[in-house]
């Protein structure tokens, strides 16, 4: 991000923007991290057995970086997996039929926080396939989605959650974002929705949660 100095004109500031900046001194000390700079993800459904009558939910299954605004999400969908689960009938294995359900939701918000920090050279981890072609598509739909409603709600609509990733691939919106633009503007693989800006990332995915 461009640093907004007082002195420099370089960047246009709203008279608000640069009262505060002239009252406010800039800090870089007492500034509170976040304890892991990683998502890390637990692959319970792999294991071979399990307590009965138990489960693991929300970010103790997956946590992602608060960046992305993902784990509530993530842990309500859970929830709504798991009320499911528990009306079927079959009362058996519990902890086996929720886990198989809910790594279906977890899946999603995975590989959307995952590619996001792929985006970054100093991320770390195993990369699923595609990742980076998704990343360029996404980054090109972002870029067009400031100037395009209809992209822009289904880009906000796969953020929050509401649709599948996959619906950004119905034919309707790839032509958008796929055919030539007239300024030939190159895609910014770092200007996608997600790619926020962050220094170094890992990808933790245990396998089991024995593999640690
Ligand atoms: C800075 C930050 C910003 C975030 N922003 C967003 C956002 O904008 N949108 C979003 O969707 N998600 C966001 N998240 C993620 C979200 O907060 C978590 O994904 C969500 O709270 C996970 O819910 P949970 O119930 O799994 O865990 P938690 O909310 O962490 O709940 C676990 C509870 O268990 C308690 N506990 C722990 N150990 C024990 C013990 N031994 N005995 C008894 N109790 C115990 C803890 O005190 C805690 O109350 C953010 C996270 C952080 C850190």
């Amino acid at each position: 991000m461009r640093r907004a100095s007082s002195s420099s004109q370089r960047v246009s500031l709203t008279p608000e923007l640069r009262e505060l900046l002239d009252e406010h001194p800039q800090v870089s000390g007492g500034i509170a991290h976040y304890p892991f700079p990683s998502n890390r993800r637990h692959r319970y459904e792999n294991l071979d057995r399990f307590p009965d009558g138990s489960v693991v939910v929300g970010d103790a299954i997956a946590s992602f970086n608060p960046i992305y605004g993902r784990g509530m999400s993530v842990a309500a969908l859970e929830a709504l997996v798991l009320h499911h689960t528990l009306a079927s009938d079959d009362r058996g294995n519990l902890a086996v039929r929720f886990s198989e359900r809910a790594e279906k939701v977890v899946d999603i918000a995975w590989l959307m926080a995952v590619g996001a920090d792929f985006a970054f050279p100093e991320t770390t981890g195993p990369k699923p396939r595609g990742t980076d072609l998704f990343g360029r598509y996404l980054s090109r739909l972002t870029r067009k989605a400031r100037t395009d409603g209809e992209l822009r709600e289904a880009l906000f609509r796969v953020i929050m959650m509401e649709v599948p990733p996959t619906t950004l691939l119905r034919p309707g919106v790839a032509w958008k974002v796929l055919r030539p633009t007239r300024t030939g503007t190159r895609p910014d693989h770092h200007s996608s929705a997600e790619g926020l800006s962050r220094n170094t990332s890992q990808v933790r995915d245990s396998g089991t949660p024995d593999d640690r």
